[in-house]
Parts: C-alpha cells; structure tokens; sequence
C-alpha cells in the first residue's frame, strides 16, 4: 500500500477535525459510530460533518462499515499514515516524502528529507496488514474483535523500535539515529549502504564475522536479543570509516530481553543465521563462534531501561501475544488484506519484496529529489 502524499495539503482544518475524532473515536470503537464523530468533533451546523466525512471517505482516509447494529467509519491505513505524518510535518522533522526504498511484510519504509534537505527514513509500520480480516468480509467481526487490530499492533511495534533505537544510539551501538515517532511510524537517518544480503564477496570475511558477533555479544551484555539478526537487517556501510565500522543494524521490534525464557535458543538462533550466512554466500567457514553460556555476562540492562522509558511488561506481554496471535493467522491462510481482498500473493510475497529493498537500495542518492513531494 502507497502512501498517499495528494490529500494531504488538500483537507480542510474541519476535514483535519472529523479525520482526529475517527481516531479518537477509534480507542474504544473498532467501528466509530457516525454520531460519536459529530459528538468528538464538535463542530458546528448540521451537514458540516457529513460532508466532511464524505470528503475523508472520498480520499480513503476513513472507510464506512455497516454492521447490524449501528453503521460507522473506521479509519484506514491511508488515514492512520495521514496523521502521523501530518504530526512529523508539523513538528519540522519532514518536509517532503521521496521514493518508496523498501517494501516488507510488516513495513514500508521511504525515503523523506526535512527543511534542510537532510535525507531521513519513514518506517511505516504495518503489522496485521495481511492477517487481520477485513470488516465488510466477516459478519462475526465484532465479536471476534481482540486488542490484536493493526493499528494498536503497528503503533506498539513502532513505539518499541523507537525506545530500543534510542536507548541504542545512546550506549554507542551502530544502528539508525532514531529522529521522531508517531503512532505506527518512525522517522530515524538514512544509512548510506545496503544489505549484506547483496554482498556476494569480501575482501576480508574474516573481520566482518567477528564484528558482527562481537555486536550479538555486546547486545545480549546489553541485556538484549535481536531475534531477528540476519543479512536483511544488516546494513553494510558504502564508505566504513575502519574495520570495526563496516555496518548498520536495523528493524528492531522483535528484540527480547535476555531475561526472556527463550533468550538462549534466540541468541543461538542469531549466531546461527550468521555463521550460515558466511558459508554459504562468502565461503566462509569458522569455528570459532559465541555460545550463550560461555561469552554472554550482563553488563547493563537497556531491556530494564525501556521499560522504564514507556514500553511496559504488560505492553511487551501484549505485543508478543498479539504478534504471535497475527503471524499464527498468516499460517492459517487468513490473508486478507485491509480491503478486504484476498491477497494469494500476501504469504510468499517475502522473497518478492526483498527483492524490491535490493534492487533501490543502492540508489538512494539517485533523482529522488525530483520526486520528492512537499506535505
Ligand atoms: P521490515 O520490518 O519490513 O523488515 P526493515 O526495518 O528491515 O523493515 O527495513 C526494510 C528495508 O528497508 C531494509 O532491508 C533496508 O533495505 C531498508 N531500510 C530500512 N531502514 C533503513 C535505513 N535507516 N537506511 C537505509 N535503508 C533502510
Ligand atoms: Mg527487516
């Protein structure tokens, strides 16, 4: 799904209005009755708000949804992108929304530049975007409602990156500067390299493997498991200052604390993918490799930290709860996508979008400014 950059210069403050009480509307409706949103937004005179709504439905901003007991508007990805980035815009950390650079399962990411022209990344969550059934599709919507909607899971996934890229950057580990945070979206610095997927040589495997498992120990002394550490989410640097600075790690909502009961099978799990990595894309082979017993000692606790800074036991039991819940949907073929369409591509569209990230990612620095479009 694109972001749509058109509507956004074009609604009025009463459109702006409408569109902020469909989400308020939204923390206790799945399906915001049309008279709460008239009541939320208080505006005055009575065919103000319809039209209004009839413009934010015009624009896939808010989509109408009759059920049995009472008709209403949920608000769509398109409105829920409107908002956050309405929110970085209006707080000067962008200006302008480029080239779409990476498309995942759970994520859009683009390129973006602030007023000084200063290229950032948007990472637009987009948790449940396959799983979760659409609306008009499924009679029993309402009562098989759970806390697992896509905007509470993406705005949750959003919301843990930023406060570990942030704790992070802080304690010096090589990952994005994170920038801004809003609802599921993040803005962070765009890192001038590409995926190690892509590397299909070195000059030097040898340097590159214990960097990288020097980061996995490091992390977990940190108290952290990235879980999922593999050549996507390994940025190599384009221009490495030394050695020791040859890459970026990236995408991180589903870090776990090494207090986590699976905490050694994941770490492992991170080792593993690495060393499998090497053997097979450089040829490279070492056994020489950390093991979760022997290398990892607690040294500080950014997992404690986090929680302190806003992401909570009950929001981490919740999110690895939901984020279970969504994915064990996907196994079960219920891919739908938000409009309802069954998507057959959806389950094995993985490979697909790598693909795409690979094929952009080393020209970040091509004419995207010409493509640029001002919010
Ligand atoms: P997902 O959760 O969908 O895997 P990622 O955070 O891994 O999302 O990002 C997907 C792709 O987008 C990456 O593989 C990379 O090519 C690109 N990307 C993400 N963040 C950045 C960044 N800060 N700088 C440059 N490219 C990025
Ligand atoms: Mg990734």
């Amino acid at each position: 799904m694109r972001l749509n950059t058109a509507a956004m210069r074009y609604l009025s403050s009463d459109d702006f209005r409408v569109l902020t009480a469909t989400e308020m509307g939204s923390k206790n409706h799945e399906v915001v009755p049309t008279v709460l949103i008239a009541q939320i937004a208080g505006l005055k005179g009575g065919s103000g708000v319809g039209n209004c709504i009839s413009e934010l439905a015009k624009a896939n901003l808010i989509a109408r949804v009759q059920n049995a007991k009472y008709d209403g508007y949920r608000l769509t990805y398109g409105g829920y992108d409107y908002l956050a980035v309405k929110a970085f815009s209006n707080r000067k950390s962008i200006y302008s929304v480029g080239n779409q650079i990476g498309v995942g399962k759970e994520s859009d990411i683009y390129v973006v530049a602030n007023e000084t022209g200063r290229k950032c990344v948007l990472k637009i969550h987009r948790l449940g975007r396959i799983s979760f059934r659409s609306v008009k599709n499924n009679r029993d919507y309402l009562r098989n409602r759970t806390s697992a909607s896509w905007m509470y899971l993406s705005r949750l996934a959003a919301q843990k990156e930023y406060l570990f890229m942030k704790a992070l950057h802080q304690n010096g580990f090589p990952v994005p500067e994170p920038i801004d945070h809003s609802r599921h979206c993040i803005i962070m610095s765009l890192i001038p390299g590409f995926p190690m997927r892509q590397l299909s040589s070195h000059e030097d495997p040898s340097s590159l493997y214990s960097s990288l498992m020097s980061f996995i120990v490091r992390l977990a002394n940190h108290g952290l498991i990235h879980c999922d550490f593999n050549e996507f989410n390994i940025m190599i640097l384009d221009d490495p200052e030394s050695d020791d600075d040859q890459f970026v790690v990236i995408d991180f909502p589903q870090c776990v604390s090494l207090d986590h009961p699976d905490a050694e099978r994941y770490f492992k799990r991170d080792v593993d993918c690495i060393r499998t990595f090497f053997e097979r894309k450089l040829g490279y082979v070492s056994e020489d490799y950390p093991r979760f017993k022997r290398d990892v000692s607690r040294e500080a606790s950014i997992d404690v930290d986090v929680q302190a800074s806003g992401f909570s036991k009950k929001m981490v039991k919740e999110f690895e709860k939901a984020l279970a819940d969504s994915r064990e949907n996907q196994n079960n073929g219920e891919a739908v996508d938000e409009d309802g369409d069954k998507d057959e591509d959806d389950n094995d569209s993985d490979d697909d979008s790598d693909d795409d990230s690979d094929d952009d990612s080393g020209d970040n620095d091509d004419n995207d400014d010409n493509d640029h479009e001002n919010v």
